[in-house]
Order: C-alpha cells, then structure tokens, then sequence
C-alpha cells in the first residue's frame, strides 16, 4: 500500500511550488521540520544524491520522504554541469553569474543540446525506490522570461520555442523533468495500492 502522506526533503521554495502543483491531490505534502539540519549533497552522482537527502531525511524523521536532485546536462560541454549543476562556476556566483558562464562556454558551438535530468527518490518502510525524469531541449542564444527559476532562462524544451521561463508554468510542470519522475512515482503508487 503506498502511503499517502509524504514529507518532502527540499529547502527549495521553487521546487516544492513545483511538486505540489504536479502532484494535485494524489498525495498529502508535508515540508521538513524548521529545526532538521543542511541537506548535503555529497556524492558524484545525482542518484547518489538524490538517495543522501531522501535517507538522511528518513533517518532523522522515519516517515515516508522524497526527495529529488536535478542537473542540467549539455552535450557540448561533455555533460557539464551534470551533478555540478547548483555550484557550477564556484559557491560565490549569483543563479544569473552561471547561467551567463553557460552561454558563455558555449559561444561558437551550434550544437545546442541539452538536458535535464531529475532523479526522485521515495523511501517507504525504508526502501528507496528511484524514478528518473528527463526533459530534452537546447540552450538558447541569450537569457528570456521570467518565470520558473535557475537555468530556466536558458533552457528551451524540445518541440517548444520559448524558454521555460516565459512558458506558462502549467506547460512546464506538464513536460518537465520533475513532472515526468513525479508522474512515475505516482504511477508506481497507483500499482502498489491496486495491484
Ligand atoms: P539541486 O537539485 O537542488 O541540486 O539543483 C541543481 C541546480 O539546478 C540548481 O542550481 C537549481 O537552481 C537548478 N535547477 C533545478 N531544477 C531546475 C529547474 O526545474 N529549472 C531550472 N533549473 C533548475
């Protein structure tokens, strides 16, 4: 039987607006305590990762958890930044700093290609079970919209010609890599409980 509630192990304002829009009412969401430590991140995989904040947040509170970890993968850059993807360029660089150190690589390639690929994590009874979710597309020339956060701006998925910020966020979380590993869970969900 899948549980119905879930405590998600994010800190991340933007990404918990994203899981609980995708998710609907398929699941009750709850945030972590105030008082649970950092959440690390510190393997050299985004599996590895993503299973770290899931376990450490099932150990601290031994409820059902998820957790997610996502990078965005260039082919031009050999798959850079991958699992780098929130540090890349250095601690000290502002979200707009790396998305302009990104466009900057890449001047002079016209190989576009990149992705995003999330890894989630939902740990029951202390079994993780992993769902991966990945949405193709390609890195725009410059920087446009508004909406959504981190390399959004920067980001056009495939079969669309806006980037996800200046798509409606109903579109993004419909096509995204969180909504497609989050539409796996819930369907992996679905099947335990009737199986
Ligand atoms: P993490 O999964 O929290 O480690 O995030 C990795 C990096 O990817 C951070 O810099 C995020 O801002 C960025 N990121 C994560 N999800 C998205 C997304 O849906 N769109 C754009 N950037 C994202």
């Amino acid at each position: 039987m899948c549980p119905k509630r879930w405590i998600v192990a994010t800190r991340n304002s933007h990404k918990l607006e994203e899981i609980y829009a995708i998710v609907g009412n398929s699941f009750m969401l709850d945030i972590l305590p105030d008082d649970f430590p950092p959440i690390e991140e510190p393997f050299s995989t985004i599996s590895a990762n993503a299973w770290a904040k899931a376990y450490k947040a099932w150990q601290i509170l031994k409820n059902p958890v998820v957790a997610e970890d996502t990078g965005m993968e260039i082919e031009a850059l050999d798959g850079k930044p991958g699992v780098h993807t929130a540090r890349y360029g250095g601690q000290h660089l502002s979200m707009k700093e790396r998305r302009q150190l990104i466009l900057k690589q890449l001047e002079g390639h016209t190989n576009r290609n990149a992705q995003f690929r999330t890894v989630l994590v939902a740990i029951i009874n202390g079994v993780p079970h992993f769902f991966e979710g990945i949405v193709k597309g390609k890195i725009a020339y410059q920087e446009s919209g508004s909406g959504g956060f981190g390399y959004d701006p920067i980001f056009i998925p495939e079969g669309y010609d806006k980037t996800f910020a200046e798509l409606p966020a109903q579109i993004k979380n419909l096509i995204s890599h969180r909504a497609r590993a989050l539409q796996k869970f819930i369907g992996f969900c679905k099947k335990i409980s009737n199986p």
